[in-house]
């Protein structure tokens, strides 16, 4: 089918929840995650606790990443993910504001993509805590295209509060 990549490509997506029941919502993403067409191999980095970007009246967050092979070309994949937000019943009313849940394109193999709708890696990934802390817990050796080594990275980033909850169940 044309309308795949000829080759698996390693996919690390970012999960975000702060509404209703944080981890339940992460669990209920995955699920539908494991579901994509002409993908597998799904591991994750467990939950993690992070204080919100942005404004700070809004509850705490519960993020993850999550690692999988995919043959779904990058725009098919964020529609895919568009798709899961959306059946969730994502609320999208202010930016940076409280969602049931949020999923990102966080590295797409080592590609660098800028398109209107989808930069990938995704922007801010350097400096987001929430972001390079479960990456490490997957991939510690990981190199960010055109930001270089995670650990590197890491060694910048202040924790901020961030705190590892445990395993998704
Ligand atoms: P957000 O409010 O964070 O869910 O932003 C959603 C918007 O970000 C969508 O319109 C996407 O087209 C855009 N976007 C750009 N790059 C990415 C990415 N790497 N992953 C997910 N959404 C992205």
């Amino acid at each position: 089918m044309n309308h795949l990549l000829a080759a698996d490509e390693t996919v690390y997506l970012g999960l975000g929840s702060n509404l209703a029941d944080p981890a339940g919502n992460i669990q209920q993403a995955l699920a539908a995650l494991q579901q994509l067409p002409a993908s597998h191999s799904l591991a994750d980095s467990g939950l993690f606790l992070s204080k919100p970007m942005g404004p700070q009246d809004q509850p705490d967050y519960i993020n993850a990443v999550v690692q999988f092979e995919t043959r779904l070309r990058p725009l098919a994949l964020l529609g895919a993910l568009q798709q899961i937000e959306h059946t969730m019943g994502r609320v999208r009313e202010r930016h940076w504001g409280p969602r049931l849940i949020d999923l990102d394109i966080l590295l797409f193999g080592e590609r660098i993509i800028e398109e209107q709708d989808l930069q990938v890696p995704q922007t801010g990934i350097s400096e987001r805590e929430f972001v390079l802390y479960p990456l490490a817990r997957l991939n510690p050796e990981l190199v960010i295209p055109g930001h270089g080594k995670l650990s590197a990275l890491l060694a910048q980033c202040p924790e901020n509060g961030l705190q590892f909850v445990g395993d998704i169940v």
